[in-house]
């Protein structure tokens, strides 16, 4: 048997990305968006932890128009794994990052003339006329330019020969809370640049603004794209928002008991023994902690055992937390646990763990940390993917 450092068991504890659910994600997205209204599915931060490049993938074959990404080395990698779809670049370029997007056709926002001044120099340097997308500050007060100074920076743009004005965008400051107040204002603060436009003869072929929340609940704000992001991983973006039928979380995270213990009454659990047994229990061991980015919580939260609830006693450590099995005696050692997902008719949601983290989903997809093995699920009903295969394991360190 050969003991090779790259080929050894993955840990009991691990993230399952299931790629047959995000293709059904997709083509429920798809079909509600108009013809005509493409799609940018947004893969930033490895995809929200789903991996980027199987994200892309999947999107790119469910007819996404481009990808979302936030910094040049998440761009990089898809390129780099021969991924030729437009790339958005969301945020703002440090002028020495330019020379890489022009050489790997990675579109770029633009939010200052500063950015435009330098890029158009970088790509007349290397005989290109590049794309770009302006960023129009809606309100939000993150990046873009002001929409009551926006046009100015268009018609220069437009005024220079290496660059083409191919979007404007803006984005929602709360798009998927009831009150749409100030989402309507930014959407007429958008119309309103783009009705100067008009005005002045400036085409631009997309004008998006919509992110999942405003996907589902801003339809006079669709336009030509909708950027969509944590819609496609199977989560709604608030306890508020549209609801599509069948879109489901693509997202588990699973672990294996890794020790039990009896305890008496008096007994207590953990670091700082914060639980103490008033009778008889039976505690097992979850090989999951803090360093993966679960929460470090104290005597609350659950996972599913046997499709059962357990509850979390004493803390969360780094590495291990301890749930009571008393009322599950069926519970062996290695024995599947659910620390985020579905268990027959359970289910943990991206939401529970955001409550008891105290902030939003969305920290959630992000917060898991590479140390998790990724395993994909399909049944190969794609080109790209071998027929009949139905788990791969990502390799160690696919990083999020
Ligand atoms: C992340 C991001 C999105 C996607 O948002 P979701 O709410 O996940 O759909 C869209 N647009 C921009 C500019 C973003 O940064």
């Amino acid at each position: 048997m050969q003991l090779e450092s790259n080929a050894f068991p993955s840990r009991p504890a691990w993230i399952e990305i299931d790629l047959d659910q995000l293709r059904r994600n997709l083509q429920l997205i798809r079909r509600e968006l108009p013809s005509g209204v493409q799609l940018l599915a947004v893969v930033k931060d490895e995809a929200y932890g789903h991996g980027a490049v199987d994200v892309a993938r999947v999107a790119l074959e469910e007819g996404a128009w481009g990808l979302g990404v936030s910094t040049l080395e998440e761009a990089m990698a898809l390129r780099d794994a021969g991924i030729r779809a437009p790339l958005l670049l969301l945020g703002e370029r440090q002028p020495e990052e330019l020379p890489w997007c022009v050489a790997h056709n990675v579109t770029i926002c633009i939010n200052q003339p500063s950015t435009a001044i330098a890029l158009a120099k970088v790509a007349a340097r290397q005989n290109k006329c590049v794309p770009v997308h302006i960023k129009i500050n809606t309100g939000m007060n993150r990046y873009g330019v002001r929409w009551d100074n926006a046009i100015e920076l268009i018609e220069f743009i437009g005024s220079l020969k290496s660059l083409h004005l191919e979007g404007v965008l803006s984005h929602f400051a709360q798009s998927d809370e009831a009150d749409k107040t100030f989402a309507n204002l930014q959407t007429a603060r958008f119309n309103q640049v783009l009705g100067t436009m008009a005005e002045r003869g400036l085409r631009v072929q997309y004008r998006h603004m919509c992110n999942s929340g405003g996907f589902l609940d801003l339809p006079h704000a669709h336009f030509d794209m909708v950027r969509i992001g944590i819609l496609m991983y199977g989560v709604f973006p608030s306890a508020v928002c549209r609801r599509i039928a069948g879109i489901q979380p693509v997202m588990s995270v699973k672990a294996r008991i890794a020790g039990l213990q009896n305890l008496n009454p008096g007994d207590v659990v953990g670091y700082g023994m914060r639980y103490t047994a008033r009778s008889h229990r039976r505690i097992a061991i979850v090989p999951l902690g803090y360093a993966d980015g679960y929460p470090r919580i104290v005597n609350q939260g659950h996972v599913l055992i046997h499709a059962k609830r357990a509850p979390i006693v004493g803390g969360v450590t780094m590495d291990a937390f301890m749930v009571d099995v008393t009322d599950i005696p069926e519970v062996r050692l290695w024995d599947e646990v659910v620390v985020m997902g579905r268990q027959g008719a359970e289910q943990i949601t991206v939401h529970d763990i955001a409550r008891l983290k105290n902030s939003v989903s969305y920290d959630v997809l992000a917060g898991w940390r590479p140390r998790l093995p990724r395993k994909r699920l399909f049944t190969g009903l794609t080109p790209h993917q071998a027929q009949g295969a139905t788990v791969l394991e990502g390799a160690h360190g696919t990083g999020q």
